[in-house]
């Protein structure tokens, strides 16, 4: 589903804007991720473990065509993400990638539905399918009774519910989440990843955390540190 080969991710830090970028002294090179190769396919449920910036998000957002690498190649459904120009990219992404962040980023002023069926609108599919499809996907997750409710009127757990439903309305085969029970109490957390580790049975889940219980349940993990991988467990 998405591969990566010796993939590495810069960045420029300090001094990057500005008059008196060039030479400055004060900007530095930050080697986000490093020579990183995977392969992830359909019924994987992969963890990105690792110590704040050891660039489990950066990672993410290669493999999700939110970015693309300095050097090494990500392809996603066959397309090589640094070979398509950034519209293409990102209709590579919205037909093949759902994705779960740690704060829900759920649109305030839309119901669940709406949020949920956000995505659908363009899809080409009538108000009355993305409604229903909606509808149906807020079930599956455990929200039947919540989809006229806003972001505001629901828990955090909910919330963060609302958006795996989200995720799920393009029919992605690979989810990302990052640290998507970073919000959550433990309880809550369970269910989002009880959810997430249903939804891997038939698409490839990617999840970073720092939540021991998120990566439990993983069928395998990598360990990052400073932008390396430096084990790989299952
Ligand atoms: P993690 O998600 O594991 O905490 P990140 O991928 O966010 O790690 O960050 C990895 C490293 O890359 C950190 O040193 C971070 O400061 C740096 N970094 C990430 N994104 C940027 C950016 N847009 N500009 C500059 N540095 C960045
Ligand atoms: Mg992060």
């Amino acid at each position: 589903m998405v591969e990566c080969v010796g993939v590495t991710r810069t960045f420029t830090r300090g001094g990057s804007s500005g008059w008196f970028t060039r030479g400055d002294a004060a900007a530095e090179t930050v080697t986000a991720v490093a020579d990183v190769s995977v392969a992830i396919t359909p019924g994987e449920l992969v963890g990105l473990a690792g110590p704040s910036g050891s660039g489990k998000s950066t990672l993410l957002h290669l493999l999700a065509g939110l970015d693309t690498p300095t050097s090494g190649t990500v392809t996603l459904a066959g397309v090589e993400t640094s070979s398509v120009s950034s519209r293409r990219r990102t209709r590579l992404r919205l037909a093949n990638v759902g994705i779960v962040f740690q704060h829900f980023h759920l649109l305030p002023s839309l119901s669940a539905r709406g949020n949920v069926a956000a995505p659908l609108i363009e899809t080409g599919r009538s108000k009355r399918e993305r409604r229903r499809r909606a509808e149906a996907l807020l079930e599956q997750v455990g929200l039947g009774d919540r989809v006229q409710h806003k972001p505001g009127e629901l828990s955090g757990g909910e919330q963060q519910r609302v958006a795996v439903a989200r995720a799920l309305a393009t029919d992605p085969a690979l989810v990302i989440a990052d640290e998507p029970t970073g919000e959550l109490d433990t309880e809550t957390g369970a269910q989002v990843l009880n959810l997430l580790a249903e939804v891997a049975t038939d698409r490839a889940v990617v999840v970073a955390s720092h939540d021991q219980q998120a990566l439990d349940r993983t069928t395998r993990l990598l360990r990052l540190r400073d932008g390396r991988v430096t084990t790989v467990e299952g």
